[in-house]
């Protein structure tokens, strides 16, 4: 048995099959490059699922970790430490929110979000609850988030669900206007929906959802785990539409590779009170340092505009892929993340085919295969990545995978 078969082989015997994986094991990344056991060379345009906001094993996410985890890696919430409170700072000064929490995942920081609609509308809305969430969304996958989420695959074997939440069709204002009733707490939308295939919604939605979010009197608290953080051309994505949420979840790119999460409120929903909210982890200084560096280098090196400059070069790219290959029937997206739509459900089977050519993206639909760079991607990298979409959708397009 090769090395390569047996790393498989021991997953297969000790992991619960969750996850459904190419059969490739990465051993080393550098920049938008990673490495298998064999030393084959694949551009990534998955990064992690949109995390490895830097590039793959950056030398200031690298440096961060080095120094941090030799003076201080964790220390519980008991008690002050200097990388989460410069975090903090940093996070609610470049986003207009007030006040933070830090936590592990995406998902968890989805899971605030939730507990403060919840603790908010009792409070401060005569005990409302539920939260409109929209169709095709991703949250996460504890409990509640699955049950937020648009994705009935990942809601069905774990039924009984979390009670309140109301799904209506994303892009389409009207439809919250109508499911909004005495009870209604909270809006929670990805500003971009990300794993349900890359959906951008029209220039004037967010703006028209805040508008009625102010007038019903009901909290917007937008999930930007995959969009926040630089990947849309902006730090963050509701920054496009002159709109601010009441309430944001971060997480992705802002560990560059590492896990964080964070969510955020208005001083006004900022609800969570001692005792009210909690984790270990949590806000580690490691995690905190790492963050801040990311967030600091961003800010510094001003990514998200070059983010928009590489998202109109990528986007011009895709377009005259499209014009050439007659089964990509649509392009969407906006800075960094990108899909292309197919004629025919092969996005699976093309993932597989373009690793075999040196390329890693993602199968986000059955129809649809989604590219999230690294933030820090070259033109030159772009064009190899497409050369290689290219290649393999003409051989699809002649008739077979190979
Ligand atoms: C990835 C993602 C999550 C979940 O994040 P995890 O870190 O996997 O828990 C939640 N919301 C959105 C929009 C995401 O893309």
């Amino acid at each position: 048995m090769t090395e390569k078969e047996n790393w498989i082989e021991l997953e297969k015997q000790y992991f619960l099959p969750t996850s459904k994986r190419l059969p490739i094991t990465l051993v080393r990344g550098e920049g938008t490059r990673v490495w298998d056991l064999d030393g084959r060379e694949y551009l990534d345009f998955v990064a992690g699922i949109a995390a490895v906001s830097l590039g793959h094993c950056h030398p200031e996410v690298v440096g961060a970790i080095e120094r941090q985890s030799r003076e201080l890696m964790h220390t519980s919430n008991y008690y002050y430490t200097i990388p989460q409170v410069k975090l903090a700072k940093l996070l609610c000064d470049s986003s207009g929110l007030d006040k933070v929490f830090f936590c592990n995942s995406g998902a968890e920081a989805v899971e605030g979000l939730l507990k403060i609609a919840r603790k908010w509308g009792k409070e401060k809305r005569d005990g409302s609850f539920e939260i409109i969430v929209a169709e095709d969304a991703f949250h996460g996958r504890t409990l509640a988030t699955v049950t937020a989420a648009g994705n009935e695959k990942y809601r069905a074997p774990f039924t009984p669900l979390v009670e309140g939440f109301v799904r209506v069709p994303f892009n389409d204002v009207q439809a919250i206007k109508k499911a909004t009733t005495g009870k209604t707490a909270a809006v929670l939308l990805e500003p971009l929906q990300g794993e349900g295939g890359v959906n951008v919604p029209d220039d004037d939605y967010l703006p028209q959802v805040r508008g009625w979010c102010d007038e019903a009197g009901i909290l917007l608290m937008l999930d930007e785990v995959q969009t926040g953080v630089g990947r849309t051309g902006k730090l963050f994505a509701h920054q496009h539409y002159r709109i601010e949420p009441d309430a944001m979840a971060v997480a992705k790119a802002l560990g560059g590779g590492f896990p964080i999460g964070a969510f955020l409120a208005k001083d006004h929903c900022a609800v969570l009170g001692q005792g009210e909210h909690g984790t270990t982890f949590g806000g580690n200084a490691l995690a905190c340092e790492v963050g801040y560096t990311v967030l600091t280098y961003m800010l510094k090196h001003d990514l998200p505009s070059q983010v928009a400059k590489k998202g109109d070069y990528i986007e011009r790219k895709l377009h005259s892929l499209a014009d050439r290959r007659p089964m990509i029937t649509e392009v969407r997206g906006k800075g960094l993340i990108w899909a292309l739509e197919l004629d025919r459900p092969v996005a699976e089977e093309i993932m597989g085919v373009c690793s075999e050519e040196g390329l890693l993206v993602n199968n986000v639909k059955p129809t649809a295969l989604r590219f999230i760079p690294p933030l820090t991607v070259s033109e030159d990298e772009i064009d190899r990545a497409i050369e290689i979409v290219d290649r393999v959708l003409a051989r699809f397009e002649a008739g077979g995978p190979k």
